[in-house]
């Protein structure tokens, strides 16, 4: 198999041959058709996050090992299965929840494998979707993206999911009740599409750049709100008609989470997912008196990954856009990425595909 790896921090990716993993026990081998390309994976390439204040978390100290084939947003054709693995057959195509853990704690076994405690991500702690093939270590991680457009659906798996999860963690509510994203980049208009697609009427998004705020009203939000400076919170309570019972901070830094906790009304949600940096003093009176809940939200599991293919597949979630790039292109594309040249999602495709 050949792979586009890193093999070393920040430097361009290289051109690699490596054996073609045969698979074992559970395990399928898929031959990748597709593969977005996250903004994550620029973290990863470069070795670390930014945690704020000077703060580095570094990811080789978190098990990152190289050379590494990155990408998780792995869509592709079933060529072998292991032994004991079951459910598909060659030719398949399907999407690779990328998302792994151990596989055999309670979380795993409950189909909540991002909430394992060893993670085993594809494209980060094993190599994914930069690759001609990669291992699914089981068939329950396979999702049939049966007609959808296998460019959209590789999305699903990173930026796709990590929206739906957050959503679902402010759910249920009512249609008409305000739900406020902060953020109008890929996240937020994904968010909105799929708040769309559950029914969802009242979306109030807050963003700084006012081309943003335009695609958000173009996308579907009912309001916008400016999150420049001072008054956000006002502008927000003002925006939904009075304190809100959700936020959802895809930004999730200093500022954001500020306006945003200020902006609960009793029993209010505030679910971060941002990775931007930063940090919130909560007043702790308020955190009891008023019953709030801030909960942070990291990607998705299995289950809302087959959920959100059936919105796609009931034709109520609309596509994003996204640019396919051939897959032996993965470091222009990301380089692309790093320069923020790119407007909605670029997905490597394989020559064959
Ligand atoms: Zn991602
Ligand atoms: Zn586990």
């Amino acid at each position: 198999m050949r792979a586009w790896a890193v093999v070393e921090n920040g430097k361009p990716l290289q051109e690699v041959e490596w054996p073609t993993p045969e698979p074992k026990g559970t395990e399928v081998l898929l031959e990748v058709t597709h593969c977005g390309v996250c903004h994550s994976d620029l973290h990863i390439w470069e070795g670390y996050y930014d945690l704020g204040g000077g703060k580095k978390m570094s990811l080789k100290d978190r098990g990152v090992v190289l050379p590494l084939a990155m990408g998780h947003e792995i869509v592709g054709r079933v060529v072998k299965l292991g032994p004991d693995a079951t459910g598909v057959k060659p030719g398949d195509l399907r999407i690779v929840y990328p998302w792994l853990g151990c596989g055999t704690c309670e979380k795993c076994l409950a189909e909540e494998d991002n909430m394992c405690l060893v993670p085993r991500s594809l494209g980060v702690y094993a190599n994914g979707g930069y690759g001609t093939h990669v291992i699914a270590p089981h068939p329950r991680h396979l999702v049939d993206p049966g007609k959808l457009d296998p460019a959209v659906a590789a999305t699903y798996a990173c930026s796709g999911i990590t929206v739906f999860s957050a959503i679902k963690k402010a759910m249920p509510m009512p249609p008409d009740e305000p739900v406020v994203v902060v953020g109008a980049g890929g996240l937020g208009l994904n968010a909105i599409a799929i708040l769309k697609a559950m029914g969802h009427r009242n979306i109030v998004v807050v963003d700084i750049s006012a081309e943003k705020r335009a695609a958000a009203l173009k996308a579907g939000a009912s309001k916008v709100v400016d999150g420049t400076g001072e008054g956000t919170t006002k502008r927000i309570v003002e925006a939904a008609g009075g304190p809100v019972l959700a936020v959802i901070d895809l930004v999730n830094g200093t500022a954001t989470a500020r306006f945003a906790f200020d902006a609960l009304r009793k029993g209010g949600k505030l679910i971060q997912v941002g990775l931007f940096g930063g940090e919130l003093t909560v007043p702790l009176p308020l955190m009891a008196i008023r019953a709030l809940t801030v909960q942070g939200s990291y990607v998705g599991n299995p289950k809302e990954l087959r959920e959100l293919v059936g919105l796609a597949q009931n034709g109520k979630l609309e596509a994003l856009p996204v640019a396919t790039v051939p897959q032996s292109q993965a470091n222009d594309a990301l380089m692309r990425l790093r320069d923020g040249k790119v407007t909605g999602r670029l997905v490597l495709k394989a020559e064959a595909a």
